[in-house]
């Protein structure tokens, strides 16, 4: 199929995520390879946000393919109450590389539905009804799912299910009040979700639900102390710590979890993306020792058709197995150093950027009008004049795909990509910086 026939498909008979439909205009890829996407022109482009933060190992990996092709020619399915080799090997990996108090895995299809289930888990494992999770974040957008996240791409589903209770957490760069130390804010947000809780209700309280970094919001990174004590709020009702780790998880934070950069040990874990890095979905929820406990004489009421699915699940024995043989791990945190240092450079350069934040390959660069007032660069929820879309434009025209998330850039490449490769495209962003500049007047 030629390429203007595969955009007039798209758009004739698909329905894009998160789009108003007239307005698309998808970009046909014909060919994928390590960090690099290529058209139908041969334009090359360096895949900057890994697609949706999730093909961590990038494009055309050959163990994870070969991989796959095996499973197929073996057996391309068979029911969650059979085993199969590549459940059995996953799951135990996976168990493996978490903390030590986690004990077992459900496999789920993809990042929402592992919410969904961590959610019935800690309400079938506490017998307490009340799910605790954070404005700014992200938790996926099927129903219930959709009722954890808390960002505008939730009313769709409004009024939402009863028992859900949203809450703020620390976002350091935007706080009106101004704290002496990340400590203090940690502190403040701390007591005032202890003080939540108690007025809510702790008997009632089954989960308190967090990105353990907020991804798609904007790379918001949470200050010294503040998880610990969300733990501690856990520790003294009896809540689930629930951490999804759908986008921070898997290395993209220079730690397998993200959690880890912490010191702290959730009780359940919401996994995805970089399991499998896209080559066939799966997600899944990692439970406690005792959570899995529970379920010896208790009904696990959770079941999906494809839950470890064979062909996903020999996919992630691969993935894993690549991120521990090419030692990613040292790679993030190498390659992590150098866009550090060039996000940090482009916020002295550049009026434009009020913030730059980031760990590991996960990074956002927050813009805004006036480095003061820290105003940002479009307001909340809007862009009237389509001025990030701009911006993405310009870095497309130069090879640098990403996408924007109201005022932020996300950069959050491939976990392969070389310190090289990182200095290379970051001067293309440092180019369009400087068109943002202009945009203030500056
Ligand atoms: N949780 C987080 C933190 C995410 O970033 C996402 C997707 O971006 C999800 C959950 C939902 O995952 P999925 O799109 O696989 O359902």
């Amino acid at each position: 199929m030629d390429a203007k026939t595969i955009v007039e498909y798209h758009k004739k008979y698909n329905l894009q995520s998160w789009s108003k439909q007239a307005a698309i205009n998808p970009l046909p890829i014909k060919d994928a390879d390590g960090i690099y996407l290529y058209d139908f022109d041969d334009n090359r482009y360096t895949d900057m946000s890994s697609q949706l933060v999730n093909p961590n190992v990038g494009h055309k990996n050959r163990q994870i393919i070969d991989a796959i092709r095996e499973q197929a020619e073996k057996c391309c399915y068979i029911a969650p109450s059979y085993a199969s080799e590549p459940r059995s090997t996953l799951a135990k990996m996976i168990v493996d590389l978490m903390p030590d108090n986690m004990a077992k895995v459900f496999f789920t299809n993809g990042g929402a539905d592992a919410n969904e289930n961590a959610v019935k888990i800690a309400r079938m494992y506490t017998g307490r009804h009340k799910i605790f999770s954070r404005y700014r974040s992200y938790h996926g957008s099927t129903y219930g799912a959709g009722n954890l996240t808390g960002e505008p791409r939730r009313y769709p589903l409004e009024p939402g299910a009863p028992g859900f209770v949203k809450f703020f957490a620390p976002y350091v760069y935007r706080e009106k009040i101004k704290f002496d130390s990340e400590k203090a804010t940690a502190d403040y947000y701390v007591a005032k979700l202890r003080e939540q809780v108690i007025y809510e209700g702790p008997d009632s309280a089954a989960a308190i639900v967090v990105e353990t970094i907020t991804g798609s919001n904007g790379v918001i990174i949470p200050p010294e102390g503040y998880l610990k004590g969300v733990r501690s709020i856990c520790d003294e009702f009896g809540i689930m710590m629930i951490c999804d780790e759908v986008m921070a998880g898997w290395g993209r934070t220079g730690k397998m979890f993200a959690f880890e950069n912490f010191g702290v040990k959730p009780d359940i874990v919401s996994f995805a993306k970089g399991v499998t890095c896209g080559y066939v979905q799966l997600g899944g929820v990692c439970v406690s020792k005792d959570i899995a406990a529970f379920f010896d004489d208790h009904l696990l009421s959770c079941g999906l058709t494809y839950s470890g699915h064979p062909l996903a699940c020999a996919a992630g024995v691969a993935c894993l197995n690549y991120y521990k043989d090419a030692n990613i791990l040292e790679n993030v945190n190498k390659s992590g150093k150098a866009l550090g240092e060039c996000l940090e450079e482009m916020k002295k350069t550049h009026p434009s950027v009020g913030d730059v934040r980031y760990i590991g390959l996960f990074s956002a660069v927050e813009l805004v009008k006036d480095k003061e007032t820290r105003d940002p660069l479009v307001p909340y929820g809007k862009d009237p004049d389509g001025i990030m879309g701009k911006l993405i434009g310009e870095l497309k025209k130069r090879g640098f795909m990403t996408y924007s998330h109201e005022n932020m850039i996300i950069v959050a490449p491939p976990l392969i990509i070389t310190t090289e490769q990182i200095e290379e495209e970051l001067k293309k962003l440092d180019e369009v910086l400087y068109i943002a500049d202009e945009m203030i007047g500056k």
